[in-house]
């Protein structure tokens, strides 16, 4: 590029010729300039603390920190007052299941609990971070061990209602009278001294006979010397046996619950009257009757001969 310059205080036009070198080094003085001028204020800001900048740069950090502070001890006043609700609740549990413990007759586990004593008026109190964390810890410890109490007494309970309904203690023949115990007595047809292993409930022939508990038919079947007889497998070694039936109204197998009629009184096998003989082995070995059946309702209502 050429620019000529003309004056009247010039006697001759003069020529400038720009060249693309020179635009560059007038565009760098100006940034050289720019950036020069620029911290040099900063650094005179810094340095000798202007004190608008500061007071500028403070408050909006004052305002910030405020903030979050504020919103950290709603946060905190929040869960606490949510963990004395929680306290509160572990502490009906605890009396709750204190009552249960009771009815299922059973005295809980001493153990430590770390709520034991605990009570009296919430009064919310501001709580650091540090006490929340330990009171959540404390809380949580307590839940742990008041599940594992109310596990163990849940299975006790579920053992309790098994037995229960598995103890033949439901009088297998209503409407009787007692005939022979059980123990030592004078054999009814050979007139000698023998062991009687059973009960005798004297009925008229075709009285029903209901099972005493829960079990599986394990023998349905005519014996010599039983009769027709039937075998209840109770579970856990217990069985109970009905002999000198009429009639058998199940079959091996079946599975038969408390007071289901399974057959009637009769005097099949080696019997001298309609009679039902019961018994209830445990492991093989005959039991008294009457302890179970004393367990059952219906026992004491029995006629006596
Ligand atoms: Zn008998």
């Amino acid at each position: 590029m050429q620019i000529i310059l003309v004056s009247r205080h010039m006697k001759a036009a003069r020529t400038i010729t720009i060249m693309p070198r020179h635009i560059l080094l007038t565009l760098a003085v100006f940034f050289v300039l720019v950036l020069s001028t620029s911290a040099a204020f900063s650094w005179l800001s810094v340095h000798f603390r202007l004190p608008l900048v500061e007071n500028l740069m403070l408050s909006t950090q004052q305002q910030e920190s405020q903030k979050i502070q504020d919103y950290v001890s709603a946060n905190l006043q929040l869960m606490a007052t949510r963990l004395g609700e929680l306290q509160a609740k572990v502490l009906q549990l605890d009396s709750l299941g204190e009552r249960v413990s009771g009815l299922a007759g059973d005295k809980p586990a001493a153990r430590p609990n770390p709520l034991a004593g605990a009570g009296g008026p919430y009064l919310p109190a501001p709580m650091t971070a540090g006490e929340l964390q330990r009171e959540i810890e404390r809380l949580a410890t307590a839940i742990d061990y008041r599940s594992d109490e109310l596990a163990v007494l849940e299975s006790r309970l579920l053992e309790k209602r098994v037995k229960s309904r598995l103890l033949p203690t439901t009088l297998p023949v209503k409407e009787s009278s007692f005939g022979s115990p059980f123990g030592y007595r004078n054999d009814p047809i050979a007139g000698l001294r023998a062991m009687h292993e059973g009960i005798d409930f004297v009925a008229e022939t075709g009285t029903p006979i209901v099972a005493a508990a829960d079990g599986v038919v394990v023998a349905a079947e005519l014996h010599p010397e039983f009769g027709n007889m039937i075998d209840v497998d109770h579970g856990d070694g217990l069985t109970s046996r009905y002999a000198h039936m009429s009639r058998l109204n199940v079959k091996a197998g079946t599975l038969v619950k408390r007071g289901q009629e399974i057959g009637a009184v009769g005097s099949t096998g080696r019997s001298t009257g309609a009679h039902l003989h019961f018994e209830v082995r445990m492991l093989g070995v005959a039991q008294n009757p009457a302890f179970f059946l004393k367990q059952g309702s219906g026992y004491a209502q029995l006629k006596q001969r």
